[in-house]
């Protein structure tokens, strides 16, 4: 039987653009999702780009039996595990909700997985677990803290990967700290789709420019940076998608842990997004200044060196890219 990547969390806005890139580098993918915050008919779509059928089991990666019944009928050879809850303000209000789902994820899956003898696994982590950082460009080595619920998850199920990777010298686990994706795939066929009302800044761009709201308010004009606004490392979803693969290919090849940033290592700020959205897409985004976002810190951006030097990966695409493919997807969605 061909043996193939298990994708947990394939159907979600990261998961959709990784499960497209896997197959057209030749790997057979089996998603699972429980449609927690994506939809099915993203499977049709990814189907659509890559021109193959794609298997996909609707399940809770919690669920014990329903995990092992699919490492019993597939062949399985690793693992991308991006299922997860992933909003911040959520996180602060209903905390056990995070804690239970998320670290139970990865501690069940790591359960079945060395049951079976899987021992590859590529975790999806963010540059969340640097809390406020002390030194941009933020390297893997820095310091970590995290300021919520959410960036703890991801710190704690780094901790637990790296724990079964030192109990097991087989194993091999690669840790990716995603920096802020953004953007869509180029088709327009798919993308971001919360289910929940935007709070990221790409996602309340693409609202406020489709008239879903009328305007966006800019979190902070006094920080110590050029124009005031916060500063973000915008990644285009197709680049951390090719990130994964590489990322992959390298874990495939290799035992052991490593933690490695996917960043562009370029920072953009607030300003910069907006006008150049608005400039490239020829749209107009209406803003207001408001006061900062309790949590936010004034500039995060990736040293990428790591990811170039080990997976001879390097982020491609554009902030003009990215601004396009979102608002393409977004004619898309609103369509
Ligand atoms: N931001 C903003 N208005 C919004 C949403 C975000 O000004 O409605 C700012 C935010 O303060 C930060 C940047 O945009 O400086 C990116 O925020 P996002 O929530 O997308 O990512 P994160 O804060 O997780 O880096």
């Amino acid at each position: 039987m061909e043996k193939g990547v298990l994708l947990t969390g394939g159907a979600g806005f990261i998961g959709s653009h990784v499960a497209v890139a896997l197959i057209n580098a030749g790997y057979r993918v089996y998603i699972v999702d429980n449609y927690a915050n994506s939809s099915p008919d993203v499977l049709d779509r990814i189907e659509r780009i890559t021109g193959t059928p794609v298997y996909c089991t609707k399940m809770d990666v919690t669920d014990r039996v329903s995990l092992r019944n699919l490492f019993r009928c597939v062949s399985i050879e690793s693992v991308i595990h991006l299922a997860g809850f992933k909003a911040v303000g959520e996180s602060v209000a209903d905390p056990l909700k995070y804690y239970r789902n998320n670290l139970e994820a990865t501690m069940m899956l790591l359960d079945v997985m060395l049951e079976h003898g899987v021992k590859k696994l590529i975790f999806s982590s963010s540059a969340t677990v640097y809390g406020s950082p002390e030194v941009v460009p933020i390297p893997e080595t820095a310091r970590t803290g995290c300021t919520n619920p959410y960036g703890w998850t991801k710190l704690m199920s780094e901790q637990m990967i790296l724990d079964v990777c030192t109990a097991h010298p087989d194993f091999s686990a690669i840790l990716l700290r995603y920096f802020n994706p953004v953007g869509a795939h180029p088709s327009g066929l798919i993308g971001e789709s919360p289910s929940q009302p935007p709070t990221n800044l790409f996602p309340y761009i693409c609202s406020v420019a489709a008239g879903e709201k009328d305007k966006l308010l800019i979190f902070g004009n006094d920080y110590p940076t050029p124009d005031g606004t916060g500063i973000r490392d915008y990644i285009h979803i197709e680049d951390l998608a090719a990130g994964h693969v590489s990322a992959m290919q390298y874990a495939l090849e290799h035992t052991g842990s490593e933690i490695i940033n996917l960043g562009a290592g370029q920072g953009y700020s607030v300003l910069d997004v907006i006008h150049t959205f608005e400039r490239v897409n020829n749209v107009h985004v209406p803003y207001e200044i408001a006061s900062r976002r309790p949590g936010d810190v004034a500039v995060c951006c990736a040293a990428p060196d790591k990811a170039e030097r080990l997976l001879h990966w390097k982020a491609a695409r554009s902030l003009p890219d990215m601004c396009r493919d979102a608002w393409r997807w977004t004619m898309t969605r609103t369509r």
